[in-house]
């Protein structure tokens, strides 16, 4: 039996956050606008006469994009018209570039599904404004053109991949970038980031590129790994029962799980690209293209790296922090202001913080615990001034209190100082000695394993105060003691 490969192709479409529009000075925030049809203007909605003015800021943005992505910046690109027709598009035709994109022929490293650093070409990023929403009722549909002319940027994959695990890997880390260049805010639920899916597949072993099928608007990183799985899947049935798969854009079906066929692909040609007369080409200088390169932040691998040399951390441990800018930085500061290992502070924040946050469905922008206070709850377990347990505790009382407050006061209100006096312990102890005979019975007779489960009952007695590696020694002594 045939064996087959996958190849699959990426085009991610990301809305750039900047203040106005790409062509006019709308505000392109339209989830915030009033009402539907506030954000608008001749221009925007494709009055006649109307003259397009490029946004620079979108430009901007775009160039940081293609640099991010080691691409070379075209210092000479065009705008172009994408003829067709729809009611979500009010001038008829898209502004979008074509032969000579902003940017081109980049490249991005990534981990395959063996964990394998593998590495996608960028064939291209390009500028383009977005389209108005459209709202389907019954028997009409109502249109919003708040969201007509927002700066779109489109970022295209070669066909480089070939496990969905690859495409996966591929766009979390496009996601993560384009958050880090604070260029895109990385919502897909509200379409603000949105990926097409190019999926073929072909004899494993073999180099030629089959008929792809492009499966649009993917607003989920499930949907993407859903979509292309179930695309492989029928494609690789097709051609078992001697079929050929036939070139068209689908959607994807998230209830039923499957992938629908929404119309025949269009090509190239189909658009009638023609130059864009009311925009000049744009001339990038080269000193300006230097200047937006010298605003790049340290991006995730850079910093991953650097996560690794400078806290000594394992690559899993440190991208689990620097996959999100704030939480990386918040990690940063708390070890700063922290007395105890990077380490430590690690498995706080990867662990009960994190834990918080997911339970909660809190992110960090919603969290008020200041890296100071977070260090020096950290560094009270650490010096023993409580125990672990304790310090949750405290942690999700800070959390959860939505305000400033010192631990050392939650210690003192709730009472949870650990104890290292040893006369207390070992009153306690003394007394569940004599409440359990028949389990030391068991110690003596050889059964050591007993001492976890007295420790167990010290820890409740003392009600987790004692301080455990105190008390296990007093509780291993005394028992000892009753051989004789
Ligand atoms: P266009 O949309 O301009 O026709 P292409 O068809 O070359 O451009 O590519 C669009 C997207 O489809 C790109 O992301 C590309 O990587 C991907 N792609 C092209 N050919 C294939 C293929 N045979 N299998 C999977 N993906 C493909
Ligand atoms: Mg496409
Ligand atoms: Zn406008």
């Amino acid at each position: 039996m045939t064996q087959y490969e996958p190849v699959i192709g990426l085009e991610i479409h990301a809305e750039l956050q900047t203040r106005s529009k790409m062509f006019c000075s709308c505000s392109a925030d339209y989830s915030n606008a009033p009402e539907p049809n506030t954000f608008i203007c001749p221009v925007c909605t494709g009055l006649p006469g109307a003259m397009p003015v490029l946004n620079k800021k979108a430009i901007e943005q775009a160039t940081l994009v293609g640099l991010s992505l080691n691409c070379s910046i075209n210092e000479f690109n065009t705008f172009a018209r994408k003829n067709y027709f729809y009611p979500d598009l009010p001038k008829g035709y898209q502004i979008s570039q074509y032969d000579l994109p902003i940017a081109s022929k980049g490249w991005l490293d990534i981990l395959d599904d063996t964990d394998s650093p593998m590495r996608v070409v960028v064939r291209r990023v390009h500028l383009e404004e977005d389209t108005a929403k459209l709202a389907h009722e019954k028997n009409y549909a109502l249109v919003d053109f708040n969201r007509a002319g927002v700066p779109l940027l489109e970022i295209v994959s070669e066909p480089d991949m070939r496990t969905v695990e690859a495409a996966l890997s591929y766009a979390t880390k496009i996601r993560a970038i384009l958050r880090y260049l604070g260029v895109n805010s990385g919502d897909m639920e509200k379409g603000i980031l949105r990926f097409e899916a190019n999926v073929s597949v072909r004899p494993r072993g073999s180099s030629e590129l089959r008929t792809r099928t492009e499966i649009k608007n993917l607003n989920s990183f499930r949907a993407l790994t859903r979509a292309s799985a179930y695309e492989i899947e029928r494609q690789i049935k097709v051609y078992e029962n001697g079929g050929e798969v036939v070139q068209e854009t689908l959607g994807w079906d998230e209830a039923h799980g499957v992938t629908i066929s929404q119309r025949g692909k269009e090509d190239a040609h189909d658009y009638r690209y023609f130059p864009e007369p009311d925009l000049p080409p744009l001339q990038l200088d080269r000193n300006w293209i230097n200047s937006i390169k010298n605003q790049l932040p340290e991006l995730p691998d850079a910093k991953n790296r650097r996560f690794m040399e400078q806290y000594e951390l394992k690559r899993r441990e440190a991208s689990l922090l620097t996959a999100e800018k704030s939480l990386a930085d918040y990690f940063e500061e708390v070890v700063s202001k922290s007395k105890s290992s990077a380490k430590t502070v690690h498995s706080w924040l990867t662990g009960e913080f994190m834990r918080y946050m997911n339970d909660s469905g809190q992110t960090l922008e919603d969290i008020t615990l200041s890296a100071a206070q977070f260090a020096q709850l950290i560094d009270m377990v650490t010096d023993k001034s409580i125990s672990g347990n304790s310090g949750k505790v405290v942690l999700n009382e800070m959390l959860n209190a939505k305000r400033n407050c010192d631990p050392s006061q939650i210690v003192k209100e709730k009472n949870l100082a650990q104890v290292s006096d040893t006369g207390f312990i070992q009153e306690a102890i003394e007394k569940i000695l004599s409440d359990n005979p028949r389990e030391v019975e068991q110690f003596l007779a050889g059964k050591e394993t007993i001492v976890q489960w007295l420790m167990g009952q010290v820890a409740r007695a003392t009600k987790g105060k004692a301080d455990p590696n105190i008390a296990k020694d007093l509780l291993v002594k005394t028992l000892e003691a009753r051989r004789k």
